[in-house]
């Protein structure tokens, strides 16, 4: 049985004020549900979201990290900072950091492995653009971004990752994928990991991200190979995420 995970990336929002709002709101309110729930702050929240999140079950993640250990590298932050700090989750490979960054899948699986190396578990990100999906590429798309991570830091170690597919076209932009639309390539990219190793395909955690809300959370997690949310937007406010939590019961 796989326990739900709701994962809130406030990617470059907020401020103090509203960090401590958002947490402070989020710890108070009654446990709806069981799933785990994480939240991810900018990298200058962490400090503050650690401090307020101590000795509760919310866990505290980072949006990106470094794939090197340390360094002369001005302006990156390593994963075993990430890990001092508090934090036990990353997400690598998101689609933000793959078209305005410019990574690409090598990097991502570098930043990967340099995640478990610290002691994180990543969240691999993967998903097609419109184009792609259009063009019929999303299953050639998602196989290619997850392989290469596979490639480079093993099939065992997707045991101690979690997978989240976010169709491009869909964050933030409020059009979600449709249930089944999500089911259909959560179920490819389990079976594929299930392909290299049946146990881990069966007990890895694929979370989907695009659009969540409160009013269309629960239909997508009642899917069978969807075992929670990627929340963006939603994440920070507090309504809507206690609600998307809920629907991961
Ligand atoms: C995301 O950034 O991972 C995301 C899913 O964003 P949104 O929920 O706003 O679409």
């Amino acid at each position: 049985m796989r326990r739900k995970l709701v994962a809130g990336n406030w990617k470059m929002n907020g401020s103090s004020v509203q960090c401590r709002g958002l947490l402070t709101g989020l710890l108070a309110a009654p446990r709806r549900g069981t799933a785990e729930v994480a939240v991810m702050p900018s990298y200058p929240f962490l400090g503050l979201a650690a401090e307020l999140l101590r000795g509760s079950a919310v866990r505290l993640g980072a949006q990106d990290c470094s794939a090197h250990p340390q360094g002369a590298r001005t302006g990156e932050v390593s994963a075993d900072m990430l890990s001092d700090i508090g934090c036990s989750l990353v997400i690598v490979g998101h689609s933000e950091r793959r078209q305005l960054c410019g990574e690409d899948d090598d990097l991502v699986a570098r930043k990967f492995v340099a995640a478990q190396a610290a002691g994180l578990t990543p969240v691999l990100c993967v998903g097609e653009t419109l184009d792609e999906r259009d063009s019929e590429q999303t299953i050639a798309v998602v196989t290619r971004q997850l392989d290469a991570v596979i490639a480079l830091a093993g099939i065992a170690a997707m045991a101690r990752s979690v997978l989240a597919y976010e169709p491009v076209w869909a964050i933030g932009t409020g059009r979600t994928a449709t249930p089944e639309q999500a089911q259909a390539v959560h179920a490819h990219l389990r079976s594929h990991v299930a392909g290299n190793d049946v146990t881990i395909g069966g007990s890895l955690r694929i979370l989907y991200g695009g659009s969540v809300k409160g009013g269309n959370a629960a239909r997508l997690f009642s899917e069978p190979d969807i075992d929670g949310g990627l929340i963006g937007g939603a994440s920070l406010l507090a309504e809507e995420f206690l609600a998307i939590i809920a629907a991961a019961a």
